[in-house]
């Protein structure tokens, strides 16, 4: 398991929420070990924060594969809901 941090940054390891729908949020995370952005558009963000399935970084010759976990991630879904 691999947390990843909320950051504006494109600093490895962290992750950046973003509107797709709305009430629904997605989120932008930059692969921990090459740097490389990716979306989870096709992954569900659960309770805490926690991502499904695994994530595979999609730059060649990178591999990093694992499940991960968004820190506060609630918090910010609390504050950009609209009601459902
Ligand atoms: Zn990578």
């Amino acid at each position: 398991m691999e947390i990843f941090q909320r950051g504006y940054s494109k600093a490895k390891g962290t992750y950046k929420e973003y509107k797709v729908e709305k009430g629904h949020l997605s989120a932008v995370v930059v692969c921990p070990n090459c740097g490389n952005p990716m979306s989870l558009i096709n992954h569900q963000i659960r309770d805490h924060g926690k991502v499904l399935p695994l994530v595979a970084c999609t730059l060649p010759g990178c591999d990093f594969r694992d499940y991960i976990q968004l820190e506060n991630w609630n918090h910010y879904v609390d504050l950009n809901r609209e009601g459902d």
